[in-house]
């Protein structure tokens, strides 16, 4: 991917400074404003390399989704490469016959929507004994698992004993999902990110802590 074929999404507003993200849904440029459009353009020509550099660097292998949910996309979840088939209906539904993705809806959002409904109902399904699994090796408990739609996080561990998950992971490979799980996890031990909290994180997962390099750049891609 280069930036060329990013969508650009433009905001101006409150913000104080000019910001450019790389996301899943395009490049992000923030400016102030009472920025001129000529700044701004200044601006984004000398971050440009650096932006090239940042997705040069970005393992897109990793994952596999279509920009749009549109009919003959395909997109890979839980491990599987499955082709999407869309229908105008009235009624949203997600229908699922070996690798064929049935997706019925009234408007390409609400179809997402309901393809989100269901990757939310697998990932538990598959991330809550996980869970569970670790914790007892661990000799620790929570309270439930929720997989949520978050903005900038992959996951979370509160102190009351919910361990949350960004439903985006579902896009991943295996390991790095487990990478995450653990790592959440772990953080029922350890509230922080010091050396003890990584030896229970790879005692859960082994090899976990060096893939957290690849999540952090991937992971700007997983927020839809
Ligand atoms: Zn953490």
């Amino acid at each position: 991917m280069n930036l060329q074929e990013l969508p650009v999404l433009f905001q101006r507003g409150s913000v104080r400074r000019l910001t450019a993200r790389v996301t899943a849904k395009g490049l992000v440029v923030r400016a102030p404003a009472r920025m001129s459009s000529v700044q701004v353009e200044t601006w984004l020509r000398q971050i440009r390399p650096k932006l090239e550099r940042r997705l040069a660097r970005t393992p897109f292998h990793l994952i596999h989704v279509p920009h749009e949910m549109s009919g003959g996309a395909s997109v890979r979840l839980l491990d599987t490469l499955f082709q999407i088939l869309c229908e105008e209906k009235p009624r949203s539904s997600v229908r699922v016959l070996a690798d064929t993705i049935y997706l019925k809806g009234p408007s390409d959002l609400k179809r997402k929507r309901a393809l989100e409904r269901w990757c939310i109902r697998r990932l538990h399904e598959e991330a809550e004994p996980l869970a569970r699994t670790f914790a007892k090796q661990l000799d620790v408990s929570f309270e439930k698992l929720l997989i949520r739609s978050y903005r900038s996080r992959l996951g979370a561990c509160s102190s009351d004993g919910k361990l949350q998950l960004h439903w985006g992971i579902i896009f991943l490979p295996r390991v790095y999902r487990e990478a995450i799980i653990a790592h959440e996890v772990a953080h029922i031990r350890a509230p922080h990110h010091q050396a003890d909290f990584w030896k229970t994180v790879e005692e859960l997962a082994p090899g976990a802590h060096g893939l957290h390099s690849d999540l952090r750049k991937i992971g700007p891609f997983l927020f839809f």
